[in-house]
């Protein structure tokens, strides 16, 4: 039989579950509900069942299996340990340690779930390829990681990687972030942010916009009407591309990646925001770290899964 390792992604509402070969192929992948009642004591209860049936339906022997990855939303040290996961209800302790021996002894490894993801697209994803490398994900917020020499760079207490809340915007009336700090990537990257700066452009100025006609408009729809020439979408998707292409600079300069990679559901917008942001960079970056490379996320949701897969087989 052949070896495999299972990758997982726990999220506030579900746990993504994958089964990986060592060729990195997925065949099978599948999701359970995150029961986060009674403190998330059940979380790591549910999925070490979901593991032990689905290695009998398969018929796979614990000694086929190399390990389980998992990616968590809250902050995690390179030794395994939670520092207080909110997302789940989780104190302090080493998710590792706890989660192998509800396993039998099984290889365990655990980090950040945006870290985790980053690493997914460095290993099968946009950034397939490079060992050096960035993701900025552009969602409901902004998350993001750093790999170097295919290695998630964790920091002293897993924040390493929180590029949403990089400082850019550092005007006096700057939007204050989910975090409570001023002016974070977080609060004009996100699709909210977008369009709280779209609506903020159009209650300033008389620019005219189909944008007007909708109050209910989307990030989606500030995209296709910046595709279509639209003026005032144009100055937001500009913003836009500035801000991110100034963080990407800030991150290169410390890092000096091979490629930047975009994700998150902004990211839908395709090669139209990745050139923007590229043209921002060069303009922003320093000159030794202007070859960075830019390209699209391509693992979407599952990116944390291959991540969690990648932390057992790499
Ligand atoms: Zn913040």
């Amino acid at each position: 039989m052949e070896k495999i390792c299972f990758g997982i992604d726990v999220g506030g509402t579900t746990v993504k579950m994958g089964i990986f070969t060592t060729e990195a192929k997925l065949v099978d992948s599948w999701e359970i509900p995150t029961r986060k009642e009674d403190e998330g004591s059940h979380i790591l209860e549910d999925i070490c069942n979901e593991i032990d049936k689905k290695l009998v339906e398969k018929k796979i022997s614990r000694e086929d299996l190399l390990g389980v990855g998992i990616g968590i939303p809250g902050p995690i040290t390179k030794d395994g340990t939670v520092l207080n996961c909110v997302n789940l209800g989780w104190g302090v302790f080493n998710v590792e340690e706890k989660f192998s021996q509800m396993l039998g002894g099984v290889k365990v490894k655990a980090g950040n779930d945006a870290n985790v993801a980053a690493l997914g697209e460095n290993w099968q994803g946009g950034g397939i390829g490079f060992e050096d490398l960035i993701l900025i994900t552009l969602g409901t917020g902004v998350g993001g990681g750093v790999i170097i020499g295919d290695k998630i760079i964790t920091g002293s207490n897993g924040a390493a990687g929180e590029i949403g809340h990089m400082p850019v915007v550092y005007d006096e009336d700057a939007e204050v972030c989910g975090c409570g700090k001023k002016g974070c990537l977080e609060t004009v990257g996100s699709a909210t942010g977008i369009v709280r700066e779209a609506k903020k452009l159009l209650a300033n100025t008389d620019i005219p916009t189909p944008l007007r006609d909708n109050s209910d408009f989307t990030c989606k729809d500030i995209f296709d009407a910046a595709k279509e020439g639209d003026k005032a979408a144009m100055i937001v998707v500009d913003k836009l591309a500035e801000y991110l292409g100034i963080a990407a600079a800030h991150i290169a300069a410390v890092t000096n990646p091979q490629v930047i990679v975009i994700g998150g559901g902004v990211s839908k917008a395709g090669k139209f925001l990745l050139d923007k942001i590229e043209e921002k960079y060069m303009e922003k970056a320093f000159k030794a770290c202007r070859n960075a490379k830019f390209a699209l996320a391509t693992l979407g949701n599952d990116a944390g899964m291959y991540g969690a897969a990648a932390l057992i087989l790499c």
